[in-house]
């Protein structure tokens, strides 16, 4: 990470009371280039020194401050249901959220005009100078060429491959400020990582259960992320046998292909046809306590997404696995169902390092994981 992020985060995370020696102690990095770089941000005003009441004897020790209202950062994410943005400021202080829904992909053109309606909207409504913006990270739930910037598909979305957007030339040009694009899912880990409730955990997984089954891995606090037709750590993908349903991808049986939101409504529809009352992933899940045709649909969905969140542990070792999307609830009994059958087959002895938890962060997990990485880029 470049010095200058590291120096910023460190004071952030001292909470306004870190001196240069702290600073130093913290980083790692030479005292003369971090003594550089800690006045760049004082004469930026990012950072202010902090009068401090001289106590005991030797010189006092100057606190830094991080002056919040010195630099913003955008983070949207389109996922296929819907669109989440937030502002953050430089104390990653949210300054303002949005969400509205996805429209289905109906050609290039609709899709920039939406996109930049939504961003104007956000900029507008946060208030913020929009001379102290500093860039634009924007997550897409698809195959994102994040080196190029390009959206090359987004199954759910309607999105099909070679679509090829040009997210972060066009996105860059309308906003005045450089973008960058990445997939949702590596933005949900990113956002986990330094904002949720196992931030700063070394090896830390996100599971997405909404209309696809998504995952995002840190591995020892370095991100992993997916490019087109090269997916890393994503479990939605993995191949169950003798599950015959076609996946968006072109593949036949992968979990997300039953497991996912709108596979589960396309299931009860066809397994269920005389009960129209069911055919939605949430109207199965508030039914399954108590209603044997749901609670097998989701049994057996439930049984699939655990054999990619035991993949996921096996292959990452993560101290903690964060749920997110629109099918993890506390109470909701796909989740629940996911939980106990994670616990039956992986040994409790390798389970015990193992967080399994809900999302503090919500629908905005993605987005601000963009909106950081942003900041890493463009501070
Ligand atoms: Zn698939």
């Amino acid at each position: 990470m470049r010095n200058i992020v590291q120096i910023t985060d460190a004071i952030r995370r001292g909470n306004n009371s870190f001196s240069k020696k702290d600073i130093h102690r913290e980083t790692g990095i030479p005292w003369g280039t971090m003594c550089k770089g800690v006045d760049a941000l004082l004469k930026s005003n990012s950072i202010f020194a902090r009068r401090a009441e001289p106590s005991g004897r030797g010189r006092p020790t100057i606190p830094l401050c991080i002056n919040p209202d010195s630099a913003y950062f955008v983070g949207i994410d389109v996922g296929a249901g819907s669109a989440k943005a937030v502002v953050c400021d430089l104390a990653f202080k949210t300054a303002h959220s949005a969400r509205i829904s996805t429209p289905r992909y109906d050609g290039k053109d609709a899709f920039f005009s939406w996109l930049f309606a939504f961003y104007d909207d956000v900029l507008q409504k946060s208030g913020i100078d929009p001379s102290r913006l500093k860039g634009v990270g924007v997550s897409v739930s698809g195959n994102v060429d994040s080196d190029n910037g390009i959206v090359v598909s987004g199954g759910n979305l309607g999105i099909k491959w070679g679509a090829n957007l040009p997210v972060v030339d066009r996105l860059s040009l309308h906003a005045g400020v450089p973008a960058l694009a990445l997939p949702t899912q590596s933005a949900a880990a990113w956002g986990e990582y330094h904002f949720g409730l196992h931030k700063g955990e070394a090896r830390l997984v996100t599971v997405g259960l909404g209309v696809g089954i998504g995952s995002g891995v840190v591995a020892n606090h370095h991100l992993l992320i997916s490019q087109p037709g090269a997916p890393v750590g994503y479990i939605g993908h993995i191949h169950i046998p003798g599950n015959d349903y076609l996946c968006a991808c072109g593949f036949k049986g992968c979990i997300e292909a039953y497991s996912g939101g709108r596979s589960l409504a396309k299931v009860a529809a066809e397994k269920i046809p005389r009960r129209p009352e069911l055919h939605s992933a949430p109207a199965l899940d508030r039914a399954a306590a108590g209603d044997p045709d749901a609670r097998e649909i989701l049994s057996n969905a439930a049984s699939y997404i655990s054999v990619g969140v035991v993949s996921v542990i096996q292959l990452y070792s993560p101290t903690a696995v964060v749920f997110y999307g629109g099918q993890s609830h506390k109470d909701g009994f796909l989740f629940n169902r996911v939980i106990r059958d994670v616990t039956e087959i992986i040994p409790p002895e390798r389970l015990e390092g193992v967080s399994m938890d809900i999302s503090i962060l919500g629908e905005r997990q993605s987005a601000m994981g963009a909106a950081r990485l942003a900041y890493e880029e463009f501070f």
